[in-house]
C-alpha cells in the first residue's frame, strides 16, 4: 500500500518507537490522521533514565520525551489495545471503542520477567519498567538499609551503580559467569564485574535464587550455592518479555518471543501492518537470517522510523532494516559504548587501553571470524571506527546503504532538563501541545 492510499494510521504503544514512528510520519509530510494508543497515563518519557528517577537523581519532568508530531495526531493516553481484527482493519480498545486503520504500527514494547517464587504483588520485591514502577521503588528505598538486585544485565547494573552511589549497600546476583555477559561478552563482562566490586557492590556471579522468603521487614533469598542474602528491598531485573499477549489470538500472526516481521519490519501474516522496538522480532540480514528481538533504545528509535517509512512505501519499495546496534551505559562514572553485537562474539581481543579498569576497548568476533562488535569504555571516538569496521565485516545485502553513524543522544543529563529534551519541533505541533486524553471522547 502506498502513502497516497493511507488515510488513517494507528500506532499502538506510547514509548520511543511509537514516538519516533509518528515523528517520521510528520517528516514525510503524512497528511492523514494518526491515532496513538498508549497504555501508560501521561506523556512519553525516556525509559533508560528510570534508574535515575528511582535513585532520586532526576525528577519526572527531566526525563520527558518530546518530538514533533503529525498535524493530525491524537494521543489516547491510558488506553490499551485489547484486540485486532485484521480483515476489518480495526483495533479494539479497552473502553470498547474500535479504531479503524489503513496502516497499523505495533510498538508495544516489553514487560519485565519475574522469577518463580518471587511474588508479583510483594511490597518489597520490585521490577522496573514504567514510571510508576520507578516511583514505587523510590518510595521503598527511602528507608532501605540493604538492596538485593537479581539480574546483572544492563538494568540491574545501572540500578546497582545508581543506588550504591547513594550509599546503599547492594548485592547483585547473576546466573552468568560475569555481569553483562550476554550484552558485552565474558571478557568485558569481567571488567564490569571488577568495576562494580571496586565500588563495593557485592557481586555474586554464577548463582541464582533457589528460594525466596519475604514478609515483614526482610526479603530473604537463598542462592543456589547455599548462601543466603537478606535485604529490605529486592529488584528483579532478569529481562523482559515482548508485550504482545493481546495479539495471541489473531490468526496467522506469530507472536512467540515477539511479533514476527520480515526483513523490512512488515509483520508476517498481516497486510498494512509493521512493528518496531522491543516487541518486534525480525532478521537483521547484516548478521544472519534468524529473527531476533533487540531491547535497546537506539534500536527502537531507528526501527520506529524505519517502520513508518515501510508503512508509507509498502514492502516492495522498502530496503531491509539492517542497523548496526549501538548502546550506551554509564556506571560509577565510567561510560561504555556497545557497537554491533559484542554479546554474540565467541572470541575477544583487547584492542586498546586497559578494559579491566574501564579504559579501553574489546573487539568481538563470531564463529565465522567476522568482526561483529566491540565494547568501548571511556574512548568515545573509537565507536565510529568500530561501527565502520562492523559494517565492512558484516555487509548488508546488496543495495542496502550503510546506515549513517547517528546514535540516539539519550545520555544522562547532569544539570538541567534542557539536555534531555529534544530540540525545538520542526514539523507540525509537538507532543507537549497534545494534552493526554484520559477521557478520549471528551
Ligand atoms: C530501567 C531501564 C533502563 C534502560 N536502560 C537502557 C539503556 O541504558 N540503553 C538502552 O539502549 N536501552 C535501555 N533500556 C531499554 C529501552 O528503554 C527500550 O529498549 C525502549 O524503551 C524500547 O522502546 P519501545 O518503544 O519499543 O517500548 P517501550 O518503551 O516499552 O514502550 C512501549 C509502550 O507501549 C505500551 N503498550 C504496551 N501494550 C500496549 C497496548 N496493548 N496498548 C497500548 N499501549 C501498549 C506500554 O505501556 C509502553 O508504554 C532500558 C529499559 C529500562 C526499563
Amino acid at each position: 500500500m502506498g502513502s497516497e492510499t493511507l488515510g488513517v494510521v494507528v500506532i499502538v504503544g506510547g514509548g520511543i518507537a511509537a514516538v519516533r514512528a509518528a515523528e517520521r510520519l510528520a517528516e514525510r509530510g503524512f497528511a492523514g490522521r494518526v491515532e496513538i494508543v498508549a497504555a501508560e497515563p501521561g506523556t512519553p518519557y525516556r525509559r533508560p533514565l528510570l534508574t535515575s528517577i528511582a535513585s532520586s537523581r532526576l525528577r519526572d519532568d527531566q526525563i520527558a520525551l518530546r518530538a514533533p508530531m503529525p498535524a493530525q495526531a491524537r494521543w489516547h493516553a491510558g488506553r490499551r489495545a485489547v484486540g485486532l481484527d485484521p480483515d476489518a482493519r480495526r483495533v479494539l480498545l479497552d473502553d470498547g471503542r474500535e479504531l479503524p486503520y489503513d496502516g497499523l504500527i505495533l510498538a508495544t514494547g516489553a514487560v519485565p520477567r519475574t522469577l518463580p517464587g518471587a511474588r508479583r504483588m510483594d511490597d518489597r520485591v520490585f521490577t522496573l519498567r514504567t514510571l510508576g514502577d520507578a516511583h514505587r521503588l523510590r518510595g521503598a528505598l527511602r528507608d532501605a538499609r540493604r538492596l538485593l538486585i537479581v539480574g546483572g544485565g544492563p538494568i540491574g547494573c545501572e540500578a546497582a551503580a545508581a543506588l550504591r552511589n547513594r550509599g546503599l549497600p547492594t548485592t547483585i546476583v547473576e546466573l552468568a559467569p560475569t555481569l553483562l555477559c550476554d550484552t558485552v561478552g565474558p571478557r568485558m563482562g569481567e571488567a564490569f564485574s571488577a568495576w562494580h566490586r571496586r565500588h563495593r557492590v557485592d557481586v555474586r556471579c554464577g548463582v541464582s535464587v533457589s528460594s525466596w522468603e519475604s514478609g515483614g521487614a526482610i526479603v530473604r533469598a537463598e542462592l543456589t550455592d547455599g548462601a543466603v542474602v537478606e535485604a529490605d528491598v529486592a529488584l528483579v531485573a532478569v529481562g523482559a518479555w515482548p508485550d504482545v499477549g493481546w495479539l495471541e489470538d489473531v490468526p496467522g500472526v506469530d507472536v512467540g518471543d515477539g511479533i514476527l516481521c520480515g526483513p523490512t519490519t512488515h509483520v508476517v501474516g498481516l497486510e498494512g501492518v509493521v512493528a518496531a522496538g522491543d516487541c518486534a522480532r525480525w532478521p537483521n540480514l547484516r548478521f544472519d537470517e534468524t529473527p531476533r528481538r533487540v531491547g535497546h533504545s537506539a534500536n527502537a528509535v531507528a526501527m520506529g522510523r524505519h517502520a513508518a517509512d515501510a508503512l508509507l512505501d509498502g514492502p516492495a519499495g522498502m530496503a531491509p532494516f539492517t542497523p548496526i546496534p549501538w548502546g550506551f551505559t554509564e556506571q560509577f562514572g565510567a561510560c561504555a559504548q556497545l557497537v554491533g553485537r559484542p554479546g554474540a562474539g565467541v572470541s575477544f581481543v583487547d584492542v586498546e587501553g586497559r578494559p579491566s579498569v574501564m579504559r579501553g576497548a574489546v573487539a568481538a568476533f563470531d564463529a565465522r571470524g567476522r568482526f561483529v562488535g566491540g565494547t568501548i569504555a571511556g574512548a568515545r571516538p573509537a565507536a565510529r571506527w568500530v561501527h565502520d569496521a562492523v559494517a565492512a565485516s558484516c555487509p548488508a545485502p546488496p543495495a542496502v546503504p550503510v546506515p549513517a553513524w547517528d546514535p540516539e543522544p539519550h545520555r544522562r543529563p547532569r544539570t538541567s532538563a534542557a539536555r534531555v529534551d529534544d530540540p525545538a519541533p520542526r514539523i507540525g505541533s509537538t507532543l507537549g501541545s497534545y494534552a493526554p486524553q484520559t477521557r478520549p471522547d471528551a
